[in-house]
């Protein structure tokens, strides 16, 4: 500062300022915490987590991506982890748990290396070229997987299940989840795609787990709106409307001064002339069942009983969109301009019930990529965390059919990187060396969370690994039902190439992008982050 001037003030009062090792142990520590109150979920053997919201709203899971949606964090740090896990979410469906824990221990030997003083943009650059060793390592062990292998496909769902709390039912999902992808998958220019929009999950308790089938066409959660409309139509010719059959109400109170009898009925004349006018021409476009997105007015749904047509109101814009896919059929928004070649064809349109809830069947469409998966199960609270099982179980399967390639889970791919990883260190050599060495041990975080999850002893566990990998079994895992390490190709514990990587990827990219911070300037209101509000969800020991 210049002799005799007044400092200038740059930050608005109440602002507070962490700079260099100050803001750089919060982070980690914020992340940690977060990371922590995943860990005891990963795995078969992991715990749930029974999530209350202010309203009371119950949400019992397992799944990591639901836990850390659904808790309130306000550290900008323990905010990133939670990025990381929307962000695995949306790139593979799964593989959260591991990606946010990979995090947290990555950033947790980082913070052993800072007390070491090495700079944290050293240890970032040995995480860097660790990472994509890693992938390189996990890419040289990967298996192929033939485009026809239903078996293979099978298992890298149920794998992707079985940390759900759907154990007993998984043969029956995973034949569900793999006719699903399989049906919608496209081929284009030698490559297969899959485009998860194409198939609708549709959920209802009330039955057992076992029950859940997969419909080829979509399923609505809608019934006819007249008691005297059919029940069943065969061919159908489908009218979808998102114009409203009735005559608008307006919003504000509106008084019509009405002299004599004769104007009231002019007045309802015009009504119902307008409404028959619209039923009219809906029947003369030739379709046998309309599905609304509004509503339809009394006249009208009598109207169209009489004609023997099959209508519902009400309809969710996605799921008009689907059925529009499914059914070739073009959402008209003025019924005015409806003429046949709108209508969308199935081959059958049928009311079911289930309980007290009713449900449109739409089956046999023109397009045949179109699939719903109708999941049952004896409460809400267990199709919840099913459709999260199956929602991971989807990604998984998609992605192990678009590239073609698995790895080995239950520890195995970790414990193979690790070692990798320690041989490659030394040519590095420097200061990068510890931080590439730092990784390594980071990775084995993944099997000895396993281990410890399922009550099993991580020493002893990650000592038979590390030797049973030396001696060149690269699938040797752990079996967690029978506490032993295993072959995990023999015990069909297998993930998507893709999913491993990701996980890598996401882990190591959100790491370096919180050791990079060294200065955290909040503005008032925020409040100072302490990470010391963290950290209350498990009971989460070091081992
Ligand atoms: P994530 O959110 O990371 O997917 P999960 O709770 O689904 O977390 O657990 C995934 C981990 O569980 C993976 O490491 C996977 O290999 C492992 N796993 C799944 N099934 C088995 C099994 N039968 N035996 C051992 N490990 C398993
Ligand atoms: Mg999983």
């Amino acid at each position: 500062m210049l002799a005799g001037q007044q400092p200038i003030i740059v930050l608005r009062e109440g602002t507070t300022r962490d700079k260099g090792k100050d803001a750089r142990e919060k982070n980690i520590l914020a992340a940690l915490a977060i990371a922590d109150a995943a860990k005891s979920t990963l795995g078969p053997k992991g715990m749930d987590k029974m999530l209350v919201d202010s309203t009371g709203n119950v949400v019992i899971t397992n799944d990591g991506a639901t836990i850390l949606k659904e808790i309130d964090v306000d550290h900008p740090a323990g905010k990133m982890i939670i990025e990381v896990a929307k962000s695995q979410d949306q790139e593979c469906g799964d593989g959260t748990t591991t990606a946010v824990i990979l995090t947290g221990e990555l950033l947790k030997h980082a913070s052993n290396l800072l007390e070491k003083h090495i700079h944290p943009t050293v240890i970032n650059e040995g995480y860097k070229l660790a990472a994509r060793k890693a992938i390189d390592i996990l890419n040289s062990i990967s298996l192929p997987i033939k485009k026809d292998d239903i078996k293979t496909l099978k298992h890298i769902s149920i794998t992707a299940m079985s940390s759900k709390g759907s154990m007993a039912s998984k043969e029956v999902l995973a034949t569900v989840v793999v006719d699903a992808i399989t049906s919608i998958a496209d081929q284009t220019n030698g490559r297969t795609e899959v485009d998860l929009d194409n198939i609708q999950i549709q959920k209802q308790p009330g039955a057992n787990i076992e029950s859940t089938t997969i419909i080829k066409g979509i399923i609505l959660d809608k019934e006819p709106v007249h008691e005297q409309m059919p029940r069943t139509i065969s061919n159908a010719k489908i009218a979808l409307v998102n114009q409203a059959l009735e005559v608008k109400k307006t919003e504000v109170d509106a008084r019509i001064q009405i002299q004599d009898p004769s104007q009231l009925q002019a007045f309802l004349d015009e009504e119902e002339r307008m409404i028959r006018k619209m039923v009219d021409k809906i029947i003369a476009s030739g379709a046998n069942v309309l599905i609304c997105q509004k509503g339809i007015d009394d006249l009208a749904q009598y109207l169209f009983s009489k004609k023997g047509i099959y209508a519902v109101k009400q309809v969710k814009e996605s799921d008009m969109i689907k059925i529009a896919k499914a059914t070739k059929a073009k959402i008209v928004s003025y019924v005015e301009e409806l003429t046949d070649k709108d209508l969308g064809k199935a081959g059958k349109i049928e009311e079911r019930k289930y309980g007290d809830d009713r449900f449109t069947f739409i089956t046999d469409c023109t397009n045949p990529k179109a699939v719903s998966i109708f999941l049952r199960g004896g409460t809400e609270h267990v199709v919840d965390e099913l459709d999260r099982a199956v929602h991971d179980s989807l990604s998984v399967v998609m992605a192990a059919l678009e590239d073609g390639k698995m790895t080995v889970g239950g520890g195995a791919a970790a414990i193979e990187i690790a070692l990798g990883i320690r041989s490659y260190a030394p040519s590095v050599g420097g200061r990068q060396q510890m931080a590439i060495e730092a990784f390594a041990n980071a990775i084995e975080v993944i099997p000895k969370t396993l281990a410890a999850n399922a009550g099993l002893d991580p020493i002893n566990i990650m000592l038979e690994l590390r030797s049973q990998h030396k001696k060149g079994n690269t699938h040797a895992g752990i079996n967690i039902h029978t506490g032993k390490v295993d072959n995990m190709m023999d015990i069909h514990v297998i993930e998507p190439l893709r999913l491993g990587i990701q996980e890598i990827q996401s882990a190591s990219e959100a790491a370096t992008m919180i050791l990079r911070i060294d200065d955290v300037i909040a503005s008032k209101g925020m409040g100072s982050p302490s990470p010391s509000n963290y950290g209350g969800m498990g009971d989460m020991d070091d081992y």
